[in-house]
């Protein structure tokens, strides 16, 4: 039927709404970056689900994306011939806050109208910014397969409705009408400047027309490159394109803090183009976080759910993987213990570690700025990886006693003292606290560097990894210190040190007005200013990862 509905958006989207709707943000521009990027993503998506069935395609396999442009009556559409929207997709899609860029952006507004406009132009905030140019847009949109077609219509002022439509083919053909001072956007100079600059790298073809007025040019002018940007030479590449596709393929935000473009020939054949980010993503320690690496088989998109593609200590990395050697009507499911694609991860995951550790010596500065970043998550694969341990071990970085600079486990073996045999760390909530900590001041005294710990995965890491080097790590909280043996340097080191004997009087007090809160009291050579300090059994639990547990009620 043809009956009209009006529908409310979800409150968030109101509020994002209102903000776009009355907005002054001078870059505008990137409405049509984010509707070029939705209708790049459509064709993908059905360019994939007709592998398994072609009938959804119905002959069409032309992916593209048209802008037209009405100079007279003041509108612009972008339109694809990719999956489309039924009904339900379109409350789903354009009526609520789903993708979880949206969400980042949400919890980072301030309430400041100029703080918070700034932030569109970082997070593009998708489809919403259309109503930053538009006073009213209308989509029409049919989902390939099915026989209706329906239109989505909104002022961007709390409602919308839905309505049957006439659609003869596929796809969503998305109309602005251009707000009074967006008249900029009906110029075919503006237009294609704004789609050089931003969807370049796009793999389908954008092309532009205009009807009518003084630019008439009815005719459709490809004005993309339209190769996907992976395939092309590095050479032929502008750090800018990069950081564009970056954005479209991580839906990312920031700028790429590496990137990392090859070919693999040979056994396998594949070409990678992936991205460090310089941020955070929000979800990272989030427990169902996917990866945001997609994947490809001979350019076609098959997935970006692909917890099989590398390891999850990788999973802050974007950007994407076409596989030469994986049968196209390959399906998700067949991905999962895929014995090429397992092959491929391993070969990357290598390459990841080991550009990395160029990086290290070539740009120390970078390097420690996506340690800083990400080192918490890298230092998982010290636990989970028995493969790739070592490598990261030579990898990671480490706050200690010694200075404020990382330094790394070799840095720290060569320092150790003569007679010196442990690792020593003391691991803490965070790197003040572990600094403060009194059992540190015996070390300190007699110049022995302790590694300071202060990222949960520490204390998971150091359950499992023996040695670096030969040397055992040792917790200066656990059990007995070794410290005199390493005094050879002290004239005598009894001297200055209480004899344990004299002592024997005060502990045995102690013990008896403690009772059964303590195992023992014991004269140590690890304080030198602090009366007294808590430590563990050699074999019980580290305190600090005692009370981690206890946090967690295990
Ligand atoms: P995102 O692209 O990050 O998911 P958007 O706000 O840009 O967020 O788009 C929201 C959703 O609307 C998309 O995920 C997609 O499902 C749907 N959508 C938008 N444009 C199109 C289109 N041209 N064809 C099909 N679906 C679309
Ligand atoms: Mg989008």
């Amino acid at each position: 039927d043809v009956k009209t509905e009006k529908l409310g958006f979800e409150a968030e989207v109101s509020k994002l709404l209102h903000m776009m709707v009355h907005s002054v943000y001078s870059d505008r521009e990137i409405f049509l970056r984010e509707l070029i990027s939705n209708a790049s993503d459509a064709c993908d998506k059905l360019r994939y689900e007709g592998l398994s069935d072609d009938s959804l395609l119905a002959g069409d396999t032309d992916f593209g994306i048209a802008i037209t442009v009405d100079p007279a009556a003041k509108t612009i559409q972008v339109s694809d011939n990719g999956i489309g929207m039924n009904r339900d997709d379109l409350v789903a899609n354009l009526g609520t806050i789903a993708r979880s860029g949206t969400a980042g952006f949400m919890d980072k507004l301030t309430g400041d109208a100029k703080t918070d406009v700034q932030l569109i132009g970082q997070f593009g905030v998708g489809f919403y910014s259309v109503f930053m140019v538009a006073d009213s847009v209308v989509v029409k949109t049919r989902r390939a397969g099915d026989a209706d077609a329906w239109a989505w219509e909104s002022t961007g002022e709390g409602e919308y409705t839905i309505s049957g439509a006439e659609k003869d083919t596929r796809g969503t053909e998305i109309t602005l009408h251009l707000k009074e001072d967006a008249a900029e956007f009906l110029e075919q100079h503006r237009l294609r400047q704004i789609v050089t600059t931003y969807s370049d790298h796009i793999a389908v073809p954008i092309t532009l027309a205009i009807k009518g007025g003084e630019e008439a040019d009815a005719d459709p002018k490809v004005v993309n490159e339209g190769s996907a940007i992976w395939t092309r030479a590095k050479s032929d590449i502008t750090e800018e394109q990069y950081t564009e596709f970056y954005r479209h393929a991580g839906h990312a935000f920031d700028d790429p803090a590496l990137t990392l473009h090859y070919k693999a020939e040979g056994m396998q054949e594949y070409t990678v183009l992936l991205f460090v980010p310089t941020t955070r993503p929000v979800d990272l320690f989030d427990p169902a976080r996917k990866s945001r690496v997609k994947l490809y088989v001979k350019r076609v998109f098959i997935t970006d759910d692909t917890t099989d593609m590398l390891p999850g200590w990788l999973r802050f990395m974007r950007g994407v993987i076409d596989s030469q050697d994986l049968p196209l009507n390959i399906s998700r499911e067949m991905l999962q213990n895929n014995p090429t694609l397992n092959r491929m991860s391993k070969a990357i995951t290598k390459r990841v570690v080991s550009e990395l550790e160029k990086l290290a010596t070539k740009d120390t500065e970078k390097f420690l700025k996506i340690w800083e970043t990400f080192g918490p998550v890298l230092k998982e694969g010290i636990y989970e990886d028995f493969e790739r341990r070592d490598l990261l071990l030579k990898l990671a970085r480490f706050k200690t006693t010694a200075d404020d600079d990382w330094v790394t486990l070799a840095d720290y073996v060569e320092r150790m003292k003569d007679k010196q045999s442990t690792i020593y760390y003391v691991t803490g909530p965070d790197e003040a606290t572990t600094r403060r900590s009194p059992q540190l001041e015996g070390f300190k005294s007699r110049g022995v560097e302790v590694l300071l710990l202060s990222d949960p995965v520490d204390e998971f890491w150091l359950q499992v990894v023996q040695d670096f080097d030969g040397k055992p790590f040792k917790s200066i909280t656990r059990g007995s210190s070794d410290l005199k043996d390493l005094d050879s340097d002290k004239k005598d080191a009894s001297d200055d040190t209480v004899k344990e004997g004299d002592l024997t009087t005060l502990t045995t007090v102690m013990k008896e007005v403690l009772g059964d809160k303590v195992k023992d009291v014991r004269a140590s050579d690890r304080l030198t200013e602090t009366a007294a300090c808590l430590v563990a059994d050699d074999d019980a639990m580290d305190m600090h990862l005692e009370r981690i547990l206890k946090a967690h009620n295990q």
